[in-house]
Formats: structure tokens, sequence, C-alpha cells
């Protein structure tokens, strides 16, 4: 159970030395090795198996003090151990950021803003790298927004943009659970077809390729009711004035604008917004904290009974995070991105 002589570990970390315009490069970053402190009691010591690359971490890039260690969440394997609840061998998923190896107290409350330290049940026959995903913090916000904020009826009909990444694919998933007309906007064809050929969506758009003012007339005759908004900008704006009396909006993020602070400001939204009496709330998945565990356990559950399906896209290596990154903001993965570190 206990292994605390494994001697004296270094690790490696990523801290942004630079600020910058547009997309993040390799020379906005540095990788540092420190030596990491004795083993205390109730401590462990952990080793990082997936790092996630998320879209947040583009905005967490714009007004911090550098240098600043990079921050992210991870599934790291429990290499030593003084907790006797958090043997070696286990997995956690922690908000470690950028690094190689950890030592923390697994106990200890999270930092401001930050998410639990989760102990990871059993996931086999599936990959570890699910608590990033389908069985973590994406999970969660899929989940609790979805629920909570646009609360969705059987047979409402609910648009999401950014419906093929981790968020929007699994968003579009509980819709379908929970009997309701799911429609997707997503950047390729291929992530159109895998909506509605995978995952049941009942319509998919190429938002680049498509006049999303007659995909809504096509896909919504009676209009839409619930708006589960990744990316907001323009398309947000056409979706909304879409929409039915009393109608939801969950506002999950803003991608379109991540990279590009010089973007033209959308339509006047206010009209469609009083007139419509649309209900319109921003979030963030920490509000459910003290509900994490019964985000992961639906989610789980719905995936034993084959329910819930997912994609992920793996690049290799702990170098190649700032590729990974890029990768994903440019919209690279369908489902998760996440990094295997060996
Ligand atoms: P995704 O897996 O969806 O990856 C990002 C995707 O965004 C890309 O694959 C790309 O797909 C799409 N994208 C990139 N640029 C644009 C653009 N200009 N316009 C439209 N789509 C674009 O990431 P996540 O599922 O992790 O996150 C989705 C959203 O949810 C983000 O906005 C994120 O910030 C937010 N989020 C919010 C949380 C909260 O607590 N509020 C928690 C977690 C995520 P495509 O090929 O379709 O363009």
């Amino acid at each position: 159970l206990y292994s605390s002589n494994i001697g004296k570990v270094k690790s490696q970390k990523y801290v942004l030395t630079k600020y910058f315009q547009g997309e993040p490069k390799k020379s906005d970053f540095k990788i540092i090795e420190e030596e990491l402190p004795e083993l205390q009691d109730g401590e462990i010591l952990t080793e990082a198996e997936y790092l996630s690359v998320d879209p947040y971490m583009r905005a967490y890039m714009i007004g911090y003090k550098l240098p600043t260690d990079m921050i992210g969440g991870q599934v790291a394997k429990i290499i030593a151990s003084r907790h006797d609840k958090f043997p070696v061998g286990k997995y956690v998923a922690g908000s470690f950021g950028w690094r190689t190896h950890t030592i923390c107290n697994p106990e200890a409350p999270p930092r401001l803003g930050f998410l639990p330290l989760t102990l990871l049940p059993d996931l086999s026959p599936h990959c570890v790298s699910l608590g990033l995903g389908i069985l973590g913090m994406p999970g969660n916000t899929s989940y609790f927004g979805l629920k909570e904020i646009c609360k969705p009826k059987p047979g409402e009909t609910i648009a999401i943009t950014g419906a093929a990444g981790a968020v929007g694919s699994h968003v579009g998933q509980i819709g379908k659970i929970m009997g309701c007309r799911v429609i997707g906007f997503a950047g390729t064809d291929e992530k159109c077809d895998y909506l509605t050929k995978e995952l049941g969506f009942d319509y998919a758009f190429n938002y680049k390729t498509t006049n999303i003012k007659s995909a809504l007339r096509e896909a919504a005759p009676d209009r839409v009711d619930c708006y589960f908004d990744n990316v907001g900008g323009e398309i947000s704006s056409t979706i909304m004035s879409h929409m039915n009396h009393y109608g939801r909006v969950a506002v999950c993020g803003s991608i379109s604008s991540y990279n590009d602070a010089t973007l033209p400001k959308v339509t006047i939204l206010q009209p469609a917004i009083v007139f419509k009496e649309l209900k319109v709330e921003g979030f963030l998945v920490n509000r459910w904290f003290n509900r994490w565990e019964e985000g992961i356990n639906a989610n789980l559950d719905w995936l034993k009974d084959g329910k819930l399906k997912y994609q992920e896209k793996v690049y290799h290596g702990f170098d190649n995070m700032v590729d990974a990154l890029v990768g994903m903001l440019r919209g690279e993965n369908t489902g998760k991105a996440v990094v295997k570190v060996k």
C-alpha cells in the first residue's frame, strides 16, 4: 500500500513566459525541471499519464502575471503514497497543470476556481483518459449545463454549437436520452456525419458551408427551445433569433473569440431576448462542485448502458502539449482532445 522510499523525483512543467496574439506558439513557453520535496504523511506522489488540452487554457493565457505555470487537468497514476485511501497503482484526476509529477494532499480543498481531486473508479475496459472527458470536467459541464440551465422537456428542440467537441457531442447525447430533438453545428462534414450516424443527432450542419437560417428553418420548423452555446459570435445571434417563447440559453463557452480579440461585435440580441422572453444564463461547471459525483455516476451509468458514446483525439508526448492545444483550437478533434504523456 505505502511506498515512500522512491527517492527524490524530478518533475517537468510548462511555464508560460510570453503574451501573444492569435495562436499560442512553442516559443511562448519554457519547460522547466524541478526537484520535488520529500513525501509527507497524508500526501501522494503522482505521475501524469494523460494531460488535458481545453479551450479555457487559451482564455487563461490573457491577463495573468508572467511567468506563470500552465493550469490544466490530468489523469495521473499514484506512484508513492502516505495516504491509506489513495494507494499506489490507483489513478486520480486532478487540476495539477501541465506537469509530469506532482505531490499533493488529495483531501486538501481545491484552490479557488479549480476542480476537486477525484480517485477514479475502475474504468476498464475503457481507458483512464475518460477521467478528462465524458467522466470528468467536460462530462459534468454537459450534464449540469443541460439539465440545470436548459432544463429541456421531452419533445423540445435543442440546438448545440461546437457540437462535435467534448462537451457538444455529450450534450447532444444527453438531449436524445431526455427525449428531445437535437440539432448540432460543427466544422466539417465528417464531424456532422459522426453526429447523425453514430450519436443519433437528428440533424447536423457544417457551420462553415451552411446558411444557418435555412438550416434552422429545415431542422427546427417549430423553432428552438434550448440553445447550448459553446462558441458565441454571430451563429449564436442567429440561433437565438430562431427560438421559441421562454426558450433557455446555456452560455457555456465562446471559443470563436478566444484566439481573436479583434472580432466585430455580434448583432443586437435584446429584441429576441425581450420579445421571446428568453432566459440566457452563463455558467461555470465549478458551480456544481458539491454534486460532482452525481454527474460522474450518471455519465458512467449511461456509458455502461451503451447510451453514451465517445471519441478521443489523442496527441502523443509531453513535448507536444502546445501542438495539441493549437490542434484542438483549430478543430482537429472530434470528442475530447488529450495528450498521452509517454
Ligand atoms: P471542444 O472539444 O469542443 O474543442 C474545441 C472545438 O471548438 C474545436 O474542435 C472546433 O470544432 C471548435 N471551434 C474552434 N474555433 C471555432 C470557431 N471560431 N467557431 C466555432 N467553433 C470553433 O472543446 P470543449 O468541448 O472542451 O469546450 C467547448 C466549449 O465549452 C468551449 O467554449 C469551452 O470554453 C466551453 N467550456 C465551458 C465550461 C464551463 O464551465 N462553462 C467547461 C468546459 C468547456 P469545429 O471543427 O466544429 O470548429
